[in-house]
């Protein structure tokens, strides 16, 4: 069958909405119908060349949401006419990671990071060339195929866009809360970076029962944004010293959890300084392969000051996102105000310089 796409064919340059063909499912394959795609900055990254992650041309977009249209052999858990939302990682269950209960870490990431099925080919062509589909979904595709693996069925009352957008944003941010710092009653938090991850670090410290929780970010429209997701303090880092003002707030001591929502070196030292003594500071943003970080290697064993990483919510994603999406219909999370902008697919390149230029908390594409 044919499908229209947001290819990229060169790092750098826009992408190009192209007519494509698309092979049908294989053994354990399924073809969905993409209803919703997020516009994550890992998408930009890819676009840029500053993440080189599946090789070119490739289909990016790995927030998605959609319809079972059609299912291979062997496919049992799922039928046409199921609500799924796309997963990052295909996970198996039996790997080295999955066995360890971080099936986040799933080996099978390795394939699907080189843009592939899990067999190692592709079912999306434009004449000879193959197209790559990041992360195994490439969700910037009206149609694609993936692996079974690579769905998660939904409740059909939720609306795509939202339930996409807990796909990628949500589940990394609230998950790096829950999951990774285990953030206690009681603490403090800060977070850099007020965009549709640091927005979820927030509700995650909200759901943690965090007393005082930090946002900082250079827009004041995103920080009335992480006002309303639940922070006590917003701190403006192009008018006011972030580090300043955080130890100003905590009377000299530092935040319990600082969490890292941009994917820049000098933001996450700064991040990792807002800390206290014994204090956390979990990296999620992801930055260019080439960052480096220099740290006052002293401090960790004397001051016990500690940096964790953190992918994907760091838990179990076919359980968390389920109870994301359990959590919102009861009015505990919020999704509605994370999509700040809608685009059809055509839209797409005017949609990244939104993010670009920081006008957006998440920007959706919408298929018709
Ligand atoms: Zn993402
Ligand atoms: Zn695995």
């Amino acid at each position: 069958m044919k499908t229209k796409a947001a290819v990229l064919y060169e790092y750098g340059s826009p992408l190009v909405v192209d007519e494509l063909e698309l092979a049908a499912p294989k053994e354990r394959e399924v073809l969905v119908k993409n209803k919703a795609a997020g516009l994550c900055h890992t998408d930009l990254s890819v676009i840029k060349g500053a993440v080189r992650m599946p090789p070119l041309p490739c289909i990016p977009g790995h927030e998605g949401a959609g319809v079972i249209q059609e299912v291979g052999s062997g496919v049992t858990k799922i039928k046409p006419g199921d609500s799924v939302l796309l997963m990052w990682v295909p996970i198996c269950g039996q790997c080295y990671y999955c066995l360890r209960g971080q099936p986040y870490l799933c080996a099978e990431k390795d394939k699907t990071r080189s843009g592939t099925m899990l067999d190692g080919t592709c079912r999306l062509r434009k004449g000879n060339q193959n197209i790559h589909s990041m992360l195994g979904v490439g969700c910037f595709s009206e149609y694609n195929v993936v692996s079974e693996r690579s769905v998660l069925p939904i409740d059909p009352s939720i609306p795509f866009d939202l339930a996409a957008v807990a796909g990628c944003g949500v589940i990394t941010g609230v998950g790096a809360v829950i999951n990774k710092a285990k953030v206690k009653a009681g603490s403090t938090v800060a977070v850099m970076g007020a965009g549709g991850v640091g927005l979820n670090v927030i509700q995650g410290a909200v759901l943690a029962n965090a007393t005082k929780i930090l946002a900082i970010d250079i827009l004041d429209r995103k920080l009335e944004l992480a006002k309303f997701f639940g922070a006590t303090h917003v701190i403006n880092a192009s008018r006011e010293d972030p580090l300043k003002k955080v130890m100003e707030i905590t009377q000299g001591i530092g935040v319990d959890y600082a969490f890292e929502a941009i994917g820049n070196a000098e933001t996450t030292l700064t991040t990792y300084q807002m800390i206290r003594r014994g204090g956390c500071a979990v990296v999620v943003g992801v930055p260019d392969l080439e960052a480096k970080l220099t740290l006052p290697l002293y401090e960790i064993p004397l001051l016990e000051k500690s940096i964790l990483g953190c992918n994907y919510g760091a838990g179990e994603p076919r359980i968390d996102l389920i109870t994301l999406l359990e959590l919102y219909k009861a009015g505990r999370i919020h999704l509605e105000k994370l999509v700040t902008q809608r685009y059809c697919l055509e839209e797409i390149n005017a949609g990244f310089k939104d993010m670009e230029a920081g006008r957006n908390a998440r920007g959706m594409i919408i298929y018709s």
